[in-house]
């Protein structure tokens, strides 16, 4: 039976989405503060709406009888969008802005963590008192994470002993002005995510993707959104073995056990530490970019997950190709300090070649497609190897061009990824 769908979103991760769908019997409707070109050539009907203001996103669920709503971005889940689909009757595959919580209050989210005895949270406090978090940077034996508790893009935390030392944590915390900042116990080691599926008290998961946060290659620079991932052709990555995939795992069967009701994409963030998987964050939806090394592998409809999630179904089993994948953001020049839009971008699906593009933030105009400040297209290439989904990538970024465009070559290349295991083993030594 034919279901028509709304996605909510339009970056990367949503355009990821709605090519998971693009071959199943999903009549799908988008909307997004901007006009992804890629989701609408995909789309019945795309709307350019404030995804974070819900009777906006249910009006126009309503008029085009959304059966279905599958939300990509944070912000939607925590201005309440899930609350007022399911009030009106159409099931979201996206969780309820309290139980969003688990991604959208990180003191939440620790406290969860040691109320329910989920596995692997690191040593935390929360402060509300800018001066009582310093005195306790002072105090503290060893280097912390400094974490503003509200939502920030994946911008607002500072490590100790990597980015800030400890006059700067402070003038960090004294010249912020969020509400309340976590203090946590800084993790060393390698991080990766594993995102699930969850619907019905059950989750099925996605094999293991590590993520490239800082700006510039080498992992130096500011943190930004995300500049690229890779996966590999197993569920693990290779700077880590199975059964630590699988501990991973386990953290998130605890979340899922200790939530009741939570729905849509439960998303891991680890690391990997000498003393086995702690829990860097959890987000309540797919990652940007680690949706776009997930789905292009998912061989299961997508769609059969969302309709087994709302019928109260057990979700299928999921089948994944055995290929790993590499995926490159191209972002503008600048990013994310000071970016600077309106290049015009060169490259469309064809010139992509046999790798897969994915717009993200650019600005659709009469005579062509631009750059805006955020990240602008990804391309991912999918291979028996790391390295070989790494050349596909690469190749049609040569055909992308470089005007106003920056990107982490680095990314998926033998050397980084050896430097990944290299640093694991020393820790592990
Ligand atoms: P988050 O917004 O929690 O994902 O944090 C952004 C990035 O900050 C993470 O991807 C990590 O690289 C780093 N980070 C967060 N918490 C810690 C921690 N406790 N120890 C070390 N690094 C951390």
């Amino acid at each position: 039976m034919t279901e028509t769908v709304l996605l909510v979103g339009g970056g990367g991760r949503e355009h990821a989405i709605a090519r998971a769908l693009a071959d199943s019997d999903a009549d799908l409707y988008a909307c997004a503060g901007n006009r992804n070109p890629g989701i609408a050539e995909i789309a019945v009907g795309f709307e350019t709406l404030d995804t974070t203001t819900p009777p906006a996103v249910v009006s126009y669920a309503e008029d085009v009888g959304a059966d279905l709503a599958v939300i990509g971005p944070e912000a939607a889940l925590e201005a309440g969008v899930a609350d007022a689909l399911d009030d009106v009757g159409i099931y979201t595959f996206g969780p309820q802005e309290e139980e969003a919580r688990i991604e959208t209050d990180k003191g939440f989210q620790r406290r969860f963590m040691e109320k329910h005895d989920v596995p692997g949270c690191p040593d935390f406090e929360e402060f509300r008192d800018t001066e009582a978090a310093c005195e306790y940077v002072d105090e503290y034996d060893g280097d912390l994470a400094i974490k503003p508790a509200g939502l920030t893009g994946g911008k607002g935390v500072r490590v100790m002993g990597d980015q800030v030392d400890a006059e700067e944590a402070k003038a960090y915390i004294r010249d912020s002005d969020y509400d309340r900042i976590v203090l946590e116990e800084r993790l060393i080691g390698e991080e990766f995510t594993i995102q699930a599926f969850v619907a019905n008290g059950e989750l099925r998961v996605t094999p293991a993707v590590q993520d490239h946060k800082r700006a510039y290659e080498g992992d130096e620079g500011p943190n930004t959104g995300g500049m690229g991932s890779y996966s590999d052709g197993s569920l693990e990555l290779p700077f880590m073995s199975e059964d630590e995939y699988h501990d991973a795992v386990d953290v998130l069967r605890a979340v899922v056990d200790a939530l009741d009701g939570y729905k849509g994409v439960l998303y891991g963030q680890f690391m990997l530490t000498a003393e086995g998987i702690k829990v860097v964050e959890f987000n309540a939806r797919f990652g940007d970019p680690e949706a776009m090394n997930t789905l292009p592998v998912l061989n299961t409809d997508f769609l059969d997950v969302l309709t087994a999630a709302r019928d109260g179904e057990k979700l299928p089993k999921l089948a994944f190709q055995r290929r790993a994948t590499v995926c490159k953001y191209a972002v503008p020049d600048g990013y994310p300090t000071d970016p600077e839009a309106g290049a015009k971008v060169q490259i469309d699906a064809d010139s992509a070649g046999e790798a897969i593009l994915f717009y993200a933030s650019v600005d659709e105009r009469d005579d062509g497609i631009y750059t805006t400040t955020s990240r602008s297209f990804a391309v991912v290439g999918v291979a028996d190897s790391i390295t070989g989904a790494e050349e596909v990538a690469e190749d049609a970024l040569q055909r992308a061009g470089t005007d106003g465009l920056r990107v982490r070559h680095d990314i998926g290349k033998p050397d980084l990824v050896q430097r990944r295991i290299d640093h694991m083993a020393e820790l592990r030594d």
